[in-house]
């Protein structure tokens, strides 16, 4: 065997098939159970390992958790890139009954702005940056669109000068993203939008309304079908989050999604679950009944965003690694949008003339976990080492969301068409 890192299912959805995951490189394959009884039977057949090693399938090492440890924390850990959380505003035009911000009601401050574009380009100067990435965020991060298309134009001059590469996506409600803040939007380079709708309006509207306790699901709606003509490049992630609450409803937003979206394949309907993390006691449905929701979608012909980019090795939450900081409007530093509100879990300051100060040991409690004892025969462990969610790892002890639904994960590939090789018998 060239991985100790290899997780086999029967596949659901067609019996004869057996899907093996290789959860060190990502890589995937099926192969007919008649074909070989058992999996060395496949091993043994030299023309199909060299094409597995073609494929980078095994991606063997001699010291396979120090590689995978190294391969799972270098992607956003580049030093030669800056990612970059902001929040351009802390209030919001919503009360979702489960959101977890308090809310500062106020936008990020000029000299703060300021202190931001000369941060970059103060690395620029010094390091050999390649590439500055910013991900706008709130509150509801357009209402500080001044300051994204203040910070957008600033940083976008400094790295067409510098030869560096510029990318930007943001996570908005899409209240106001109309098609006019949508051109506003395109000037400062954002590709990547999320957007966040709960199901059908009958319960979005229950669980994300205004302040003022109106519904949001139908502008945000016709937002979205306004600007999803005007898509020349961009990603719109629509985010629902399933508590108990929604779950009846779920089927009935597949088939409105799917009358409207089906065709557009930059449009992508992305299912979560609720998570209690404002500690309103919300009751959350389980990774079980969220992959059936997925697999359902994905049946009805619906294009689900692909479950491989959650659970490639390198496909880490930002706050797991060492170079993606939050920076909030009064320049607090933090590592995951969620705890912004918690001082005890701040890990630096900016000051104003570009400086970021970084508390180092604050610092590697995120991106530095300790394994526990199981960890060391997990299967789920180059795509996990204790850290899906570092939040959740300091409230108590858990693993990976996916442990012990493997089965339905890797039958989801196979719906989703991911699997990356078929292996035949060599004739
Ligand atoms: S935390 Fe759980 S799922 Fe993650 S590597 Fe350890 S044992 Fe595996
Ligand atoms: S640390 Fe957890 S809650 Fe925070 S962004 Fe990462 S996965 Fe989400």
């Amino acid at each position: 065997m060239k991985t100790n890192f290899l997780i086999m299912e029967d596949c659901i959805e067609d019996s004869n098939k057996k899907i093996i995951f290789n959860s060190k490189t990502g890589k995937s394959l099926t192969y007919n159970k008649k074909d070989f009884s058992t999996f060395n039977d496949l091993l043994n057949e030299k023309e199909i390992i060299t094409q597995l090693d073609n494929l980078n399938f095994w991606n063997n090492s001699t010291n396979e958790h120090e590689v995978s440890r190294k391969n799972r924390v270098s992607f956003k850990n580049d030093p030669a890139s800056i990612n970059l959380i902001i929040l351009t505003h802390q209030n919001c035009n919503f009360r979702c009954t489960y959101c977890y911000e308090h809310f500062k009601k106020k936008e990020l401050p000029l000299e703060m702005q300021e202190s931001i574009i000369k941060y970059i380009s103060k690395r620029i100067l010094k390091e050999e940056i390649k590439h500055v990435n910013i991900s706008w965020f709130g509150g509801e991060p357009l209402l500080g669109i001044k300051s994204i298309e203040y910070i957008s134009g600033k940083v976008i001059e400094i790295c067409k000068d510098y030869g560096v590469t510029y990318g930007a996506s943001i996570t908005t409600n899409g209240y106001l993203l109309n098609k006019k803040m949508f051109e506003r939007l395109k000037k400062c380079h954002i590709t990547y939008y999320q957007i966040t709708i709960d199901g059908p309006k009958e319960i979005h509207d229950k669980q994300r309304p205004l302040i003022n306790g109106a519904g949001t699901f139908d502008k945000i709606f016709s937002n979205i079908q306004d600007i999803s003509s005007k898509l020349d490049g961009e990603t719109i992630i629509i985010r629902t989050n399933i508590s108990n609450l929604s779950l009846p409803y779920m089927d009935e937003f597949i088939q409105t999604f799917n009358e409207n979206f089906i065709n557009n394949k930059q449009i992508y309907l992305d299912f979560h679950q609720v998570k209690d993390l404002a500690g309103k006691g919300e009751s959350e449905i389980s990774t079980d009944i969220l992959l059936d929701i997925i697999s359902k979608f994905v049946k009805s012909g619906g294009n689900a965003y692909p479950i491989i980019r959650k659970i490639m090795p390198e496909s880490a939450c930002y706050a797991t690694t060492t170079n993606t900081y939050v920076i909030t409007v009064d320049g607090d530093v933090h590592k995951c949008t969620v705890s912004i509100d918690n001082n005890d879990l701040k890990i630096g300051q900016m000051d104003t003339e570009g400086n970021m100060i970084i508390n180092t040991t604050k610092l590697n409690e995120w991106t530095n976990p300790k394994l526990k004892h199981e960890c060391n025969e997990c299967l789920l462990l180059p795509m996990c080492w204790n850290n899906e969610c570092p939040l959740k790892r300091f409230q108590c002890e858990h693993c990976h969301s996916y442990k012990g639904f493997e089965k339905k994960l890797l039958n989801l590939l196979f719906l989703q068409k991911t699997i990356d090789y078929n292996v035949k018998i060599p004739s």
